[in-house]
C-alpha cells in the first residue's frame, strides 16, 4: 500500500487557496517529499501527515517556487522531534542552493545529507527512486517512486526442501539466509514476480521521450500542466512548461493508469474547466486540487488489508 498526497498545485508563486506544487509520498514507515516551495508546510500541516518521519526530500530543480520553503520545513522536521538524518536529492547546483537555504535553519537537531545526481536509482526506506533528465531552462529532475513487491512465499516448497522454520521470514523477505553452514537463497521458496505500485512526478518540463519512459505503466503520473488551452503552446514552449494536452499525450504514451495535471499558472484559476483538453486525448485525466490524496493498493490487495 502506498500514500499519495498532491499538497498543492501552484506553479510560479502561491495564491490565497492555492499551494505550490509539491508531494508526499508515504510507504511501510517511509515518507518522502517531492519539492518544497514557499509554504509547503503549511498544506503539510493542513493534511495532517507527520514531519518528524520526512527523512528523504527530492527536488526537481532550483526554482524558487519548488525550493523556498526549506529552511522552515526542515525546522518544523526538527521542532517535531526528529533526530535520524534528512537526505535531499536534486540536480546539478542543489547542495550550494540548499547550503544556502539552510544558513537560514543553522542548528537543527539531525544531519542533512546532500546528493546531486543525474540520471540514477537509489533506495529511500522502503521506496525505490528513479530520476530522469527533463528539459526545463535549468538542470531539472523528473521522478519515479516505486514500491517494489516480492514474489510470493510458496510455504509448501519450503517444507519439500526441508528449509527451518526460522529461515522462513527472511526468505520471504528476499534475504539469503546460512543456517548450520547450510545456504537457502530466496529463489528456493518465492513464486513469480508480482507487480509493485509506481509514481512518477515531472515538473518544470517541455515534453521529453525520457518521461514517457520513466512513467512506463506508472498506477499515478503527476504531471505539470502549467496552460491549460492549446492555444498557450507557444507561451509552453517559450518558458518550457507544458499544456494540458501535452502532458495527455504523454500519459498515453507511457501506458499509466491515472494523471493529475498540476503546476498550473496563476493566471489558470478554473483548471476543471478546461481539463476537457486533456480527456480527449487521455480521459483518465483529473485537475489536481489541493491535498488531492489517493492511496494505491496490489492488484490483489484490498481496501481492508
Ligand atoms: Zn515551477
Ligand atoms: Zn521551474
Amino acid at each position: 500500500m502506498l500514500d499519495v498526497c498532491l499538497l498543492g498545485t501552484g506553479g510560479m508563486m502561491p495564491l490565497p487557496q492555492r499551494h505550490l506544487t509539491a508531494c508526499m509520498i508515504r510507504a511501510e514507515g517511509t515518507s518522502l517529499l517531492i519539492d518544497c516551495g514557499e509554504g509547503t508546510q503549511v498544506a503539510l500541516r493542513l493534511q495532517g501527515w507527520s514531519f518528524k518521519s520526512i527523512g528523504t526530500i527530492l527536488f526537481t530543480h532550483m526554482h524558487g517556487d519548488h525550493v523556498a520553503g526549506l529552511p522552515g520545513l526542515l525546522l518544523t522536521i526538527g521542532n517535531a522531534g526528529r533526530t535520524e538524518p534528512v537526505v535531499i536529492y536534486g540536480p546539478k547546483g542543489t547542495a550550494r542552493v540548499v547550503r544556502g537555504l539552510m544558513m537560514a535553519a543553522p542548528e537543527l537537531p539531525f544531519s542533512v545529507e546532500i546528493q546531486e545526481t543525474g540520471e540514477t536509482e537509489y533506495k529511500a526506506g522502503a521506496l525505490y527512486v528513479r530520476t530522469f533528465r527533463v528539459d526545463h531552462n535549468v538542470p531539472c529532475l523528473g521522478y519515479r517512486v516505486e514500491l517494489k513487491r516480492l514474489p510470493e512465499f510458496q510455504p509448501d516448497r519450503a517444507r519439500e526442501q526441508g528449509i527451518p522454520l526460522r529461515a522462513w521470514n527472511p526468505l520471504q523477505k528476499g534475504n539469503t539466509v546460512v543456517i548450520d553452514g547450510v545456504t537457502y537463497t530466496p529463489d528456493m521458496v518465492l513464486g513469480e514476480a508480482r507487480k509493485g505500485l509506481s509514481v512518477c512526478y515531472c515538473t518544470d518540463t517541455r515534453p521529453t521521450p525520457s518521461i514517457i519512459e520513466g512513467a512506463k505503466d506508472a498506477d499515478l503520473f503527476i504531471c505539470e500542466g502549467m496552460y491549460g488551452e492549446e492555444e498557450k503552446k507557444s507561451r509552453a514552449r517559450e518558458y518550457k512548461h507544458m499544456t494540458f494536452r501535452e502532458a495527455a499525450i504523454l500519459a498515453k504514451a507511457a501506458g499509466v493508469k491515472e494523471l493529475w495535471l498540476t503546476h498550473f499558472s496563476p493566471s489558470l484559476m478554473r483548471p476543471q474547466e478546461v481539463l476537457g483538453e486533456a480527456r480527449e486525448v487521455f480521459p483518465n485525466s483529473y485537475a489536481g486540487r489541493e491535498r488531492m490524496t489517493k492511496t494505491l493498493r496490489y492488484d490483489d490487495e484490498t481496501a481492508e488489508s
